[in-house]
């Protein structure tokens, strides 16, 4: 699935953060499999790799379409399990990057595990998810051609995240209720700063104005 990632004329896109834009909103299935998808694929790796993410869904920026660009190869432990179209992958950095275009998960292990998750789309947050271990999907490429993964370690846990974001959900979503609260208070604080940086726009203002 190699393609032109880095080069002249990518795009950088803008990253969306929580409560902007496309972020909550379920995204709908790529139709058209053309030139234009290609671009935005490789567009979407160069903004990953520019924000020196592991994975990104189109809708972080601003695209309601069921894409998914991933690269887990420097975050891979020993001992990570990958089957790639019923192949058994011993080397994970070698199917990477990766792109899932339409992708389905169509099996959960049963077994959960927790671990500590971050979002580009939240910067400066981290909290604990837990999520199934293992997992198999479905997706097809840039070209339509189907595949299936199975897997599990920090591709399954990177999967699911961007799924997630797929059908407008996010990892805060799943937190405990400790990690909501502070959430909560993320969010109070990011909104207050933001109505400061207002208030400093106005300071602006001439002082015959402000009568
Ligand atoms: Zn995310």
């Amino acid at each position: 699935m190699n393609f032109t990632i880095k080069g002249p004329g990518r795009k950088i896109f803008e990253i969306h953060v929580v409560g902007e834009g496309t972020l909550r909103k379920n995204a709908k299935f790529v139709t058209i499999f053309d030139e234009n998808l290609r671009e935005f694929v490789g567009d979407m790796f160069a903004t990953m790799y520019a924000a020196d993410g592991i994975g990104l869904a189109a809708p972080q920026v601003g695209k309601s379409l069921r894409v998914v660009v991933m690269d887990v190869s420097s975050s891979l432990s020993e001992g990570e399990m990958c089957k790639f179209d019923g192949q058994e992958v011993q080397d994970i950095a070698s199917i990477m990057p990766l792109h899932l275009i339409n992708p389905v998960i169509k099996k959960y292990s049963s077994e959960i595990c927790s671990q500590k998750e971050g979002c580009l789309s939240i910067p400066g947050f981290s909290g604990h998810v837990k999520r199934p271990r293992e997992v198999t999907l479905i997706f097809v490429d840039q070209k339509n051609a189907s595949h299936t993964l199975t897997c599990d370690g920090i591709l399954a846990r990177c999967a699911q995240h961007e799924i997630d974001h797929l059908n407008g959900k996010l990892y805060t979503d799943l937190m405990s209720h400790q990690d909501k609260k502070r959430f909560a208070k993320y969010l109070a604080e990011r909104s207050e700063m933001q109505s400061s940086e207002r208030d400093d726009g106005d300071s602006g203002a001439p002082d015959n104005l402000q009568s």
